[in-house]
């Protein structure tokens, strides 16, 4: 593992922190990024946000020069996305874009659906969202009974899918969907683009712990998408969506900078509410910090992987398992410091941080469910890293799978849901 920069990285380092504090917008490397009156309207200054960082070339540098990326490599990207925390950045609204539908196009994509697409994926011209889990179909996501029908100049499609980000603001959609219910399981299926200002496309908002309403319901009512925005051939799906998962595998650069940044500012509110006076939190301040760095390094060994060509393998479970469970202890932790005040919400006095750490505890309770549940981390790491006897299959009566099993679906859910 070599952990050093190269002076390459170190110069494109030194010159997106002096974009960075010319373009901040707001004070470099302090607080939290600001909260919004709702999620309209922070949807709508993270488009501008992203629409300057992209003319600058700063949004994904991993990308082709000719979709408006640098074509650099993972170690740049993750140069980049460490500037951003350092400087308290606003995260990036088109992240499903950027991480998994722009990068299967770019894999698997005719070129006139790269040239139709990927234009306005880096400056969040059109925003993206994923229609990949349904409601019996979320670990077990080779079950999606989303019907695609064959008709004149394309197809039909008719399902519901649920806890799609974003589904309320996107233009576009990746979407799996079953074309052949004859084939087995995992053989049947289709990878789509669909147009979410389609006739038949209806966004339902799902309300969430937070109160906020990220995710929705989206229902597909005999929606047309016409032949060429199906990506890869027919029946392919489940390998195309294999390849969009596993793009965001091994290292975790946003969950990094985010937690990088509660880090800092957990520490920064310890030190004002006294929290370093008692022995109890301080020993556990303590131990947050190190969890952190231990996330880092993780990602780092990782990162070594990727540079050198390598799939990262089973260690992306490893990772998601390792930060989730660290961002509960960590969140846990931030309302300890708060003490009595952890019961207030936005808006009360005495309430250090305005709610937002209350916030982001309940919105945490999520990071052992999203990208992959727990659970099924666990199954990868005993069956992939330990070498222990594969999970048993399911007495259902299900069609009899073509092979790819519960080991491929496992690994499959493994990068699931770019959160
Ligand atoms: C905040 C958030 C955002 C999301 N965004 C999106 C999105 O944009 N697009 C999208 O398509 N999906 C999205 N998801 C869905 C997410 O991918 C699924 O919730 C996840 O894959 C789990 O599926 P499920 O909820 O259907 O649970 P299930 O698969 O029904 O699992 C229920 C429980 O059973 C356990 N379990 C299931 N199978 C096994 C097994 N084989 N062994 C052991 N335990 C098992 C699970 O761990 C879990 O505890 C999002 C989820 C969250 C929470």
């Amino acid at each position: 593992m070599d952990l050093t920069t190269t002076p390459d990285q170190e110069r494109l380092r030194g010159e997106f922190r002096a974009w960075l504090h010319e373009h901040l917008p707001w004070e470099y490397g302090v607080g939290l990024p600001p909260r919004f009156a709702d999620l309209a309207e922070e949807v709508a200054f993270g488009r501008r946000w992203q629409a300057d960082l992209a003319a600058a070339g700063w949004v994904g540098v991993t990308w082709p020069t000719a979709y408006g990326g640098r074509g650099l490599g993972p170690g740049e990207n993750f140069v980049v996305q460490e500037e951003l925390a350092r400087a308290r950045a606003p995260e990036l609204v088109g992240r499903i874009g950027i991480n998994l539908s722009g990068p299967t196009l770019l894999a698997h994509g005719s070129d006139a659906q790269k040239q139709r697409w990927l234009p306005a994926v880096l400056p969040a011209t059109e925003l993206w969202c994923q229609l990949f889990s349904e409601p019996d179909a979320g670990s077990d996501l080779a079950a999606v009974r989303t019907r695609a029908r064959r008709v004149d100049g394309g197809w039909v499609l008719d399902g519901q899918k649920v806890w799609t980000s974003y589904a309320q603001f996107a233009d576009w959609a990746v979407c799996l969907a079953r074309s052949d219910t004859a084939a087995p399981k995992h053989k049947g299926l289709s990878f789509f683009v669909v147009d979410m200002h389609a006739d038949g496309v209806e966004v339902r908002p799902l309300v969430q712990l937070t109160g906020e309403a990220e995710f929705n319901e989206v229902i597909l009512h005999d929606v047309f998408v016409p032949d060429d925005q199906l990506v890869g051939n027919e029946g392919d799906g489940w390998r195309v969506a294999g390849s969009t998962l596993s793009h965001e595998r091994g290292v975790n650069p946003r969950q990094l900078v985010i937690h990088m940044q509660h880090l800092e500012e957990l520490l920064r509110t310890a030190v004002t509410e006294g929290a370093f006076d008692e022995q109890r939190l301080r020993r556990r301040l303590a131990q947050a910090y190190v969890e952190v760095r231990l996330f880092q390094l993780h990602n780092w060994r990782s990162l070594s992987k990727l540079e050198r060509g390598l799939a990262p393998g089973p260690e992306g479970s490893i990772l998601k398992l390792y930060w989730s469970e660290m961002s509960k202890r960590l969140h846990e932790l931030a309302l300890d410091v708060l003490g009595p005040a952890a019961a207030l919400w936005r808006g009360a006095g005495d309430n250090p941080g305005d709610g937002s750490w209350q916030r982001a505890w309940l919105y945490y309770q999520a990071a052992s469910i999203f990208a992959g549940t727990n659970e099924i981390q666990r199954n990868v790491i005993g069956e992939r890293v330990l070498g222990l006897p594969r999970e048993p299959e399911a007495p259902v009566a299900r069609p009899a799978a073509d092979g790819a099993g519960d080991g491929d679906r496992a690994r499959q859910e493994a990068g699931r849901g770019n959160r």
